[in-house]
């Protein structure tokens, strides 16, 4: 029954997608370069030829990270200041195998056939995903915020969120010449940022290297890890204002949907494994079927496509969300 509803789901979401260049205004910096096409830098973990990208959507690299972030900004594809915040506060260095490597604008293996994504992919879903928790933290000011990191991989995205809403207030001045956090950044209210992944040695990287720099937002409870499978989700942490799901589900993962709270929006890559995968910005409107995670909600009301307005963001190729049983 799921798999026939979300065939239909799948046809109708491409009847209504409008498909948009989600990179397509010129870069003004030239170390930030665009193929012209829409098709994203993507997670290639089991390609054979190693990691070189099929195509390039940016390019966006640095010799530091504040420079890479810097780059990102200057080319569109981090808007926000809020993001831009809270990537500036997570170095990539501590989420990466190859140090050397680290603020190329590319994904990198980290192992077990993952890789931690390209930098633009990672300021993309923070630009679809801002939106929701702003107007929750607008609507409820007083409500902690739920995010949802499934497949964290190297942990690099789930820290980011958590900065997002735990910013890092003391900045060593000598070994990282961040900005201090600007008054003119709009503030998140608190929340909680749940991270899981099917493989348990990610689980352990992505804590370990949370641990180097950012291990505040484990000692604080703001970001918790799990191994799980994102078939499911994680329903303990739900309902959810923001999901990101950095694998490609073969078709729309609807125990994850049911988790988002009315409001709520997830980032989703989906598409068979060596076809065509679009991301997809799946927001709930409506709550005629069941919002798991509510108290009282009522198990009864089952799935209904009606709750969601589905939009198609660009094509990308990434590892698939494996299935478990
Ligand atoms: N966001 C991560 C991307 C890691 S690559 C980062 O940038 O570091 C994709 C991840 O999805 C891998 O870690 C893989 O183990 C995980 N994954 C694949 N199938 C999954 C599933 N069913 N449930 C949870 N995680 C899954």
């Amino acid at each position: 029954m799921i798999t026939a509803t979300s065939r239909r789901f799948f046809v109708l979401v491409h009847i209504l997608a409008s498909p948009k260049k989600a990179f397509s205004s010129p870069s003004s910096d030239p170390n930030c370069t665009s193929s012209g096409h829409n098709l994203a830098y993507v997670n290639i973990g089991n390609n054979p030829e190693g990691h070189k990208p099929l195509m390039m959507a940016w390019m966006c690299s640095g010799k530091t990270h504040k420079e890479m972030v810097d780059r990102l900004a200057s080319a569109g594809i981090i808007k926000a200041s809020i993001n831009k915040e809270a990537m500036l506060s997570v170095d990539r260095r501590n989420y990466v195998i190859d140090t050397s490597r680290a603020y190329d604008d590319s994904p990198q293996p980290i192992g077990y056939g993952a890789t931690i994504s390209a930098p633009h992919m990672h300021a993309h879903a923070l630009e679809e995903l801002l939106p929701p928790l702003s107007r929750a933290s607008r609507d409820e000011p007083t409500r902690p915020l739920r995010i949802l990191d499934v497949g964290c991989g190297s942990g690099y995205l789930t820290a980011v969120f958590g900065r997002m809403v735990r910013p890092k207030v003391m900045y060593d001045e000598r070994k990282s010449p961040l900005p201090s956090l600007s008054r003119s950044v709009p503030k998140l209210n608190d929340g909680k940022v749940f991270g899981i992944d099917v493989i348990p040695q990610l689980v352990q990287m992505s804590k370990t290297n949370m641990m180097k720099e950012d291990g505040d937002l484990i000692d604080s409870n703001t970001v918790e890890f799990a191994v799980g499978d994102g078939w499911k989700g994680y329903p303990g942490g739900s309902p959810y204002n923001a999901i990101h799901v950095g694998a490609a589900a073969a078709t729309f993962p609807i125990e994850l949907m049911k988790q988002l709270a009315v409001g709520g929006v997830m980032f989703v890559p989906v598409g068979p494994e060596h076809g065509e995968q679009y991301l997809y910005r799946v927001e709930r409107v409506d709550d005629r079927g069941q919002v798991v995670g509510l108290v009282g909600s009522d198990e009864s009301r089952g799935f209904h496509e009606e709750d969601y307005r589905i939009r198609r963001v660009l094509g990308v190729r990434y590892v698939p969300l494996v299935r478990t049983d």
